[in-house]
């Protein structure tokens, strides 16, 4: 299997509460590596598998530790990029004790991938393989690996975010799976998500688009998944939220490795909720993303 997307350094600081304009306040900081591409890369090696990923970094310290972490984390990194002369995509975090959050992103070295680049990393995609994208990289990029689609013969997993227009028709209708969560299954139809029923509504106009399947997140609620001939709502685990930073991410590297090791698809939508809700009961991104032993010592209690 394989991943395309983001890698950012996340510079988290934890502050009383978000400073105003002109105010200097002090907090604590955690640095912690990131990006939904990543995180997604790093939810499916913790389960076990050794997924390719394809990313841009600068060649610079924080290039170095990512490298690193994706390594120690199980993901093949031949396919990564290490681009002299640029930075590493970086995310400022503030987060107040309340929860609410002030992000600022430098996107990098990720915001240059072009369609050449994929060709190149498109070399590392195996026959009959889960490739998995989110929407961190350029629009041409992404034109580009989903046109390549049925020369190359694997099956598409799309997680339109951060969701933006721009897609082709093409490109879209190679999609296998599209999963956005609520925000973005409105932003893409103009149906506002708040239940299963309105997810149904959601998904039909997410299919007009034209991928095989729609599966949408709809947070604590759980996952709606349609495609043209059957449909379903599955709950999400009840458990204790600690923090529900990359719950999506866990969930679409839940779903792919669930997929890449031929589950049904009705359990792998299952073991997908299970993957996020484990990592909504921990701290952090990379970090909180369960091991399979994990998952399946959760799906038996
Ligand atoms: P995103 O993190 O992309 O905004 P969602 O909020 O829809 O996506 O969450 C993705 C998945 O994470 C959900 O489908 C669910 O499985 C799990 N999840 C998120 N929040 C909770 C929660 N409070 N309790 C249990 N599972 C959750």
């Amino acid at each position: 299997m394989m991943f395309f997307g983001t890698t950012n350094l996340d510079l988290c600081f934890n502050v009383e509460r978000l400073p105003t304009p002109g105010e200097s306040l002090m907090g604590a900081l955690n640095r912690n590596p990131g990006g939904k591409g990543a995180n997604q890369a790093v939810a499916a090696a913790r389960l076990g598998l050794r997924p390719h990923f394809y990313t841009r970094l600068g060649d610079d310290d924080a290039g170095r530790s990512l490298s690193l972490s994706l390594r120690d984390a199980g993901v093949r990194a031949d396919a990564i990029e290490v681009c002299p002369g640029e930075i590493s995509g970086s995310a400022l975090v503030l987060v107040g004790d309340d929860g609410s959050n002030m992000i600022v992103i430098d996107p990098g070295a990720n915001l240059n991938v072009t369609p050449a680049m994929i060709d190149r990393a498109a070399e590392f995609i195996e026959h009959d393989a889960i490739v998995v994208a989110e929407m961190g990289m350029p629009i041409p990029a992404l034109n580009r690996l989903f046109e390549m689609k049925r020369a190359k013969g694997f099956e598409l997993i799309f997680n339109p975010a951060p969701v933006r227009a721009g897609l082709s028709s093409a490109a879209w209708r190679n999609v296998n799976f599209v999963t956005p969560n609520q925000t973005e299954a409105f932003e893409l139809t103009g149906v506002e998500v708040h239940d299963f029923e309105s997810a149904a509504h959601a998904a039909g106009k997410l299919l007009d688009l034209g991928p095989n399947a729609a599966l949408i997140t709809l947070g604590a609620q759980g996952a709606f998944y349609a495609d043209a001939e059957r449909a379903f709502a599955l709950r999400a685990f009840p458990v204790k939220v600690v923090d529900t930073t990359a719950a999506g991410d866990a969930f679409n590297g839940g779903f792919a490795a669930s997929l890449a090791q031929r589950l049904p698809l009705r359990e792998a939508v299952k073991r997908a909720l299970a993957v996020a809700a484990l990592c909504v009961t921990r701290r952090g991104a990379q970090s909180s993303m369960p091991t399979g032993e994990a998952v399946d010592e959760f799906l038996k209690s």
